[in-house]
């Protein structure tokens, strides 16, 4: 293979989900591509890099600090939704069913894989609970997600009035991000206390 087209099936399978011969797939795809499209491509990369970073209170992505959101004085301040990644928010906003803040841990619990409490933004999640009266733990319904919810819900009790786990409905081992919006405002609509 040739050296430029080597690196660019080595950079793709570097993404997640994309095996070796995805990338060369994709690779030899973009060799076929128009030369804007191709730029364009790249620029839309460098573009999210320089442009977009964390919020500094609840870790989604954002071009401004704090987030749209964090600052948006319609949300209900007294409820975190807490999930694990940044893309999670906007399945749970399109069902219109919340009206809070969010909380992104950017992961969930992972022992095996090294992945423990320190590596997850909980210490910041705990700074935020003056005034907060509800925290919707929203993370996956997988064995991660779960073990992070118990993990979150031990931690958490005591310190705010409700502690809420989305109601099942959404298939065990998925991700919030596969939930069709009807299923999942329903398991927000009847969310449950953690006793
Ligand atoms: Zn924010």
């Amino acid at each position: 293979m040739a050296d430029p087209l080597k690196r660019l099936v080595g950079e793709l399978a570097r993404l997640p989900g994309i095996g070796p011969k995805t990338a060369a797939r994709l690779a030899h795809h973009l060799l076929r591509v128009p030369e804007s499209q191709a730029r364009e491509l790249a620029a839309a990369i460098v573009e999210v890099k320089e442009k977009l970073f964390h919020c500094s209170r609840c870790h989604a992505i954002t071009a401004v600090d704090p987030c749209s959101i964090c600052t948006d004085p319609r949300r209900d301040a007294t409820r975190i939704c807490v999930v694990e990644e940044p893309f999670n928010i906007a399945p749970i906003e399109r069902t219109g069913e919340y009206h809070g803040l969010y909380h992104v841990l950017l992961g969930a619990l992972a022992p095996q894989r090294g992945v423990g409490p320190d590596e997850l933004r909980i210490a910041s999640l705990l700074e935020r609970l003056d005034g907060v009266e509800e925290i919707v733990l929203a993370t996956n319904p997988s064995v991660e997600g779960e073990a992070t919810a118990l993990y979150l819900a031990r931690l958490l009790r005591g310190r705010v009035a409700h502690l809420t786990r989305l109601a099942f409905g959404l298939p065990v081992g998925g991700d919030i991000e596969y939930a069709d919006e009807v299923t999942l405002g329903r398991s927000f609509a009847g969310r449950r206390e953690i006793s």
